[in-house]
């Protein structure tokens, strides 16, 4: 690669922004349906900008947003490039400190930032991989890989469109393999190829036991008080070290190798400054793991909500009939989701006494991903961001679910390199969210560097 396709990309940053600045000024919140225009509106816009490249780009329309898919011609490896132009909404507005659709350049004592809703998430990620295309376009003419994109407008809310779209477009969207740029950085200095990422299951229980709600004097003693049992039974989830009880879940569940566990705690990661953050201080996870290898290598099972009986104000003596609870699985290497909840279903009905019933409603689920990361391509991933950061490129796992990349291998056979460009302090979701202006700069950087170095291998 020519160091000149570098100084183009930097001297091409003023009229980048102005684009990332145009689609981030368009209100493309997927959850809400009152804003399905602005929704069509961005992936109308990224379609233009697309074939403004040389791409054959198209909208497609779904039962819900549309899809933006595009294609370009290219000498090396076939590259699906996935991410998602929809956002999160707004609220709560007020503790914005400018309009999130009216971006804007901000000095900060960690450098100038860009801030908007979907900053980082995922319109300025998104677009630090346009940019490369565009800049390799125009300094060479070609681009150096054959080039498939896919911008979802759904991510945000369930993407419920996507399984079905990748299934009938399955020969269109096929590559040797996908980069999702939807994750971040180690830290500021450091770029972070993701191999892990874990799995879930989404759970919620009703436990039923008189046909009415009863007054704890007229029957308090005699009748079942299904908040009692449900408290029980959920308490029964977890023994005393933090293990989760339920039959045959850790199956699938390896250990965690010397090789990794050293190369994480290479990172240095600064548990009490992490936990410090959230106002604890406590590791409160299975004992004998670390905070990262709890979050990144180890299954859970979390209660996310329970109530029943009376919650308003005041008091009610009531005995309920009914409790609830939604109850979430994360899981890693190979757990398989349907055996985790149906093991957490026999954990509920074994527990349950007489009179009582137990009702349950799925909420979703997915299996963990891992990826192999002794690629071709996670190998040149990391040389390229290697060369572009101060810092050499680190292999880290994610806490969280990533679905994309489960289906990517699931309906279309291919893995996925994970590389984005966020930070820890980005507020994702939150109000003031932001990227870095040099997240930006240098991921656009860094995609010219990868896109050269798998064209040339
Ligand atoms: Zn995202």
């Amino acid at each position: 690669m020519k160091p000149e396709i570098l100084e183009a990309a930097d001297a091409a940053m003023p009229a980048a922004l102005d684009r990332l600045f145009e689609l981030l000024r368009i209100q493309s919140i997927s959850t809400d349906s009152a804003f399905a225009e602005p929704c069509r509106a961005a992936a109308d816009w990224l379609v233009e900008d697309l074939n403004s490249i040389g791409f054959t780009a198209s909208r497609r329309d779904t039962p819900g947003h549309p899809m933006v898919v595009a294609h370009h011609d290219g000498p090396g490896p076939h590259v699906l490039f996935y991410g998602h132009y929809d956002v999160q909404p707004v609220d709560p507005l007020e503790l914005w400190n400018s309009d999130p659709f009216d971006p804007r350049l901000e000095d900060t004592p960690k450098g100038k930032v860009i801030r908007a809703r979907g900053a980082s998430d995922d319109k300025g990620q998104l677009m630090t991989f346009v940019e490369a295309c565009r800049v390799l376009k125009a300094e060479t003419g070609a681009l150096p890989c054959k080039i498939t994109i896919l911008f979802e407008g759904e991510e945000e809310s369930g993407s419920p469109s996507l399984t079905p779209f990748l299934k009938a477009n399955a020969d269109e969207l096929r590559a040797d393999f996908a980069m999702v740029c939807d994750t971040g950085m180690w830290d500021a200095d450091t770029p972070a190829i993701c191999t892990t990422l874990r799995g879930l299951v989404g759970e919620e229980v009703t436990i039923q036991g008189a046909d009415i709600d009863l007054h704890s004097g007229g029957y308090g003693g005699p009748a079942v008080n299904p908040l009692r049992v449900l408290s029980h039974i959920l308490a029964g989830l977890h023994d005393a070290d933090g293990r989760v009880t339920l039959d045959g879940f850790y199956d699938g569940v390896a250990p965690i190798s010397n090789a990794t566990r050293a190369q994480w705690d290479s990172l240095n990661f600064d548990e009490a400054a992490f936990l410090g953050a959230v106002g604890l201080s406590h590791l409160a996870g299975e004992q004998g793991f670390s905070a990262l290898e709890q979050n990144w290598a180890r299954p859970t099972a979390e209660i996310n909500g329970i109530w029943g009986g009376y919650t308003g104000k005041g008091f009610k003596t009531v005995l309920p009939a009914k409790a609830h609870a939604k109850v979430s699985f994360r899981l890693v290497g190979t757990q398989d989701p349907a055996k985790v909840r149906s093991a957490f279903r026999a954990h509920v009905n074994a527990m349950l006494p007489p009179d009582c019933t137990a009702t349950f409603e799925e909420h979703g689920s997915g299996p963990a991903t891992v990826l192999p990361s002794d690629s071709a391509e996670f190998a040149l991933s990391a040389a390229a961001l290697s060369d572009e950061w101060p810092n050499a490129a680190v292999f880290t796992g994610g806490g969280g679910s990533i679905p994309i990349v489960g289906h990517f291998k699931e309906i279309l056979g291919m893995n996925s390199v994970m590389i984005g460009f966020a930070l820890d302090d980005d507020a994702i979701h939150s109000p003031n969210e932001k990227y870095n202006l040099a997240s930006f700069q240098k991921g656009i950087r860094s995609w010219v560097r990868v896109l050269s170095r798998l064209g040339a291998a």
